[in-house]
């Protein structure tokens, strides 16, 4: 039997939809089904990441049969062991993360979550025993209210609440934007901005950060290896959008 509780919220969100029936979060017309977050035609502008990739960095390919290393991580490596993006970066889904992180409201985390049901990307990662949302520093995030990267570990792994942990990683340098800076200025910016707050919690475990947006991946790199450091036996990055180049 459904606990009255959840059958209020039911008869409330279908009367709600009569009244204001859903509207698309990025162009505001309204879709035609409840399930759809985003109209057929949004939807259809999005760059949904498929193979081929690079299978460490998850680099996207524009010609190649199959998944294998880039040139990058042939030459070097990075702290962390793979790194998936669900959509290449396009305004659709670069207008949603905007929206998300600068409207100061988290209407729009349901879409999210439906995107990535949509993507069947999530199963390329060994089941994490803690789910980290890169920090912010505490000076932006009282600014801004809330941490998108927490929001959306939230909304994409509802049943996984209790491995999302945000305080396990904190940043200490309150770095200026990474915007328009290049790859080693990001990564200059960021040395040593993240600490591991409970190391003894981390050593041996197996972690998912997740990020918004992976451009030059300085970012996620130094969360990796500061976790590392500390001992995890496994580091995955997981970001909404990916902004770096297609390579061929
Ligand atoms: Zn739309
Ligand atoms: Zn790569």
């Amino acid at each position: 039997m459904i606990p009255l509780k959840e059958k209020l919220v039911e008869v409330v969100t279908a009367s709600l939809d009569i009244l204001f029936p859903p509207a698309c979060p990025f162009c505001k017309k309204m879709t035609e089904t409840a399930d759809r977050f985003l109209c057929e035609e949004c939807f259809s502008q999005l760059k949904f990441i498929t193979t081929p990739y690079c299978s460490c960095c998850g680099r996207i390919f524009a010609a190649s049969e199959e998944n294998h290393l880039c040139g990058n991580c042939l030459k070097s490596s990075w702290a962390f062991d793979k790194a998936r993006s669900l959509f290449s970066y396009e305004k659709i889904i670069a207008g949603l993360i905007h929206k998300l992180k600068y409207s100061g409201k988290t209407t729009g985390l349901e879409t999210f979550r439906w995107l990535s049901e949509q993507s069947n990307l999530l199963q390329d990662f060994d089941a994490p025993d803690f789910i980290l949302p890169v920090p912010l520093h505490r000076k932006r995030l009282r600014h801004r209210g809330f941490n998108q990267a927490l929001v959306l570990a939230k909304s994409i792994f509802p049943g996984d609440r209790k491995k999302i942990r945000h305080d396990l990683l904190t940043r200490q340098a309150n770095t200026p934007t990474q915007t328009g800076l290049s790859g080693i200025e990001r990564r200059k910016n960021l040395k040593h901005a993240f600490v591991v707050e409970k190391p003894t919690e981390v050593k041996g475990r197996k972690i998912l950060i997740l990020d918004d947006v992976f451009t030059t991946g300085a970012t996620v790199q130094e969360c990796a290896k500061a976790l590392k450091f500390a001992g995890a036996n496994r580091v995955d990055v997981l970001t909404i959008c990916r902004a770096d180049k297609i390579f061929s």
